[in-house]
């Protein structure tokens, strides 16, 4: 997508052209020109705004711009900085961040690029002489709602066209659609072909092929996917059920979930079935049929190692946590009619011997009591200590003053740009070795801050443990849902090994178990 320019006198600039400095909007041209040249931006129009106006009713350039960033018609727009777009009024400064936020266009200055397709862009919230995070959000919920009546309507939503199609504006009406890329939609083809009726082998047969293959027989080919260099059997598995290709729309169907992992937040996106999920009739026009889809699915269905399990009926409490010590595969239950069920390894060669689940079972909650009775802390106050005397407080003031320091050079930088001493190439250089420098400190104070954080939720982690074990040592047994039993040893539990060398009558407890608690790793 092409971009546009903005240009527009400040109240200094007014001034400064009294004074004989020449005149503002040519030379903010050109230097935008020349910029916009050297990294590369195909600049279509240029709205000059003559009036002075400072509110969006009184800047008729303002209000057409606004209206095409609303269309989606820009990719981004070049300003001299991120003033001349609005300054002030703080409606219209809301007006104008919500324009390009849903509308997903950038603001390029020669400065910085804010990109409100990143949410997780810190430096958009510095365009926040706007919003405040909270603003944000509520933005950003409106503009699910908003998404989501879109998703209805069949308007394709999202960022990215899926491999096959582009994202197309919607003609007379707002919002987008895909269209078929006729190169990319023959693939779509011929990947569900192979999946479904089978791939023509050299000596003419045909034969059908798993998603792995599918994935290497395209690398071989040397076609590109949409993201990364080379195809994995995910992005085929995922394409295989994505009913986009049947001309549906579906939107919310693996939302980002955020999960507490050992201590850390971890975004995931469960490949579970969700009930918000929308499937409907889109504008768009399928590449395949709805008898090859389903037979895809079907075929997919029955493929074992793809289909999802329902983790609500699990019968084993200790289900994921003990680990075979020998060939370091996952135990499982093992349901046996006559006799309480046992705990095997499931590798048919492994040598490992089973035991009675509720033995184990009834091992580690012994365990659990132990620590519940304070045993752990001994052992974590050694393995894991709580860095509070670390003084990460001065180290992070010293990186906030070099950043400072940093900022401030590449404002002086900018002004030399801005009154010509700097030409736009040794601008480019200047600013690009401030801005590199720029982002290792904002790296390191980054890392800096996620250790902060992390010791802090660590301490926090350590505090709650043997509250936490107490509580599942006093009510485990009073449990009588599986699926709730491992949730719980799940909580504090990280894993454990198992290994049982003798068998037969009398030794059915003699399986030597190490338990991990669920506790914060070693600081590195
Ligand atoms: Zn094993």
């Amino acid at each position: 997508m092409p971009y546009c320019m903005y240009l527009r006198k400040s109240r200094a600039d007014a001034e400064a052209e009294l004074r004989g400095e020449g005149e503002t909007l040519a030379r903010h041209e050109k230097l935008l020109t020349d910029f916009a040249k050297q990294a590369g931006l195909e600049v279509k129009v240029i709205y000059k705004e003559i009036v002075s106006g400072e509110t969006i009713a009184a800047r008729p350039q303002m209000q057409k711009l606004l209206s095409e960033v609303s269309e989606g018609l820009w990719d981004g727009v070049l300003v001299m900085d991120i003033d001349r777009l609005a300054r002030g009024n703080s409606i219209d400064q809301g007006i104008i961040s919500q324009t390009f936020l849903y509308a997903n266009t950038k603001i390029i200055t020669p400065v910085k690029t804010y990109d409100p397709t990143n949410e997780f862009d810190e430096e958009y919230f510095e365009f926040g002489l706007f919003m405040s995070r909270r603003e944000y959000k509520t933005i950003n919920r409106r503009l699910q709602r908003g998404r989501i009546a879109s998703a209805k309507e069949g308007k394709y939503v999202g960022n990215k066209a899926p491999y096959g199609y582009e994202r197309v504006k919607i003609k007379d009406d707002t919002g987008f659609t895909l269209s078929p890329v006729p190169v990319q939609a023959e693939v779509v083809r011929n990947i569900f072909e192979w999946y479904t009726s089978g791939i023509i082998l050299d000596d003419g047969t045909k034969k059908r092929i798993g998603t792995s293959l599918i994935a290497r027989e395209l690398n071989h080919r040397k076609i590109k996917p949409v993201n990364g260099d080379v195809w994995t059997s995910q992005t085929i598995r995922d394409m295989l059920i994505n009913p986009v290709y049947i001309g549906k729309i579906r939107w919310n169907w693996r939302p980002a979930k955020k999960k507490m992992i050992n201590g850390k937040v971890v975004v995931q996106r469960p490949r579970n079935k969700n009930e918000d999920t929308i499937l409907c009739n889109g504008i768009h026009e399928g590449i395949i049929s709805e008898d090859v889809f389903n037979k895809a699915a079907q075929l997919f269905g029955n493929n074992k190692s793809c289909t999802i399990r329902g983790d609500k009926t699990t019968q084993n409490p200790l289900a994921g946590l003990v680990i075979c010590k020998k060939c370091g595969k996952k135990m499982q239950r093992r349901n046996n009619p006559q006799n309480p069920d046992m705990l095997i390894c499931p590798a048919p060669t492994c040598n490992n011997h089973a035991s009675y689940l509720y033995l184990v079972e009834k091992y580690v909650i012994d365990i659990v009591k132990r620590w519940s009775e304070g045993h752990i802390l001994q052992y974590t106050s050694n393995q894991f200590p709580i860095q509070s005397d670390y003084d990460y407080k001065s180290e992070l003031s010293a990186i906030s003053l070099s950043e400072d320091k940093l900022n401030s050079q590449l404002n002086k930088a900018y002004e030399a740009f801005e009154t010509g001493i700097y030409d736009a190439e040794t601008f480019k250089k200047r600013s690009t070795a401030l801005n590199n420098q720029l982002k290792e400190i904002q790296k390191k104070k980054k890392s800096l801050k996620d250790n902060i954080k992390k010791i802090i939720e660590n301490e926090k982690v350590i505090s709650e443990f043997i509250p936490k074990a107490k509580e599942i040592a006093g009510s485990y047994y009073s449990v009588t849902d599986n699926y709730r039993k491992n949730e719980m040893l799940k909580e504090i539990v990280d894993h454990m090994d198992y290994i049982k060398e003798t068998r037969g009558h009398g030794h059915e407890e003699d399986f030597v178990i190490t338990v991990y608690p669920k506790l914060p790793d070693v600081y590195n």
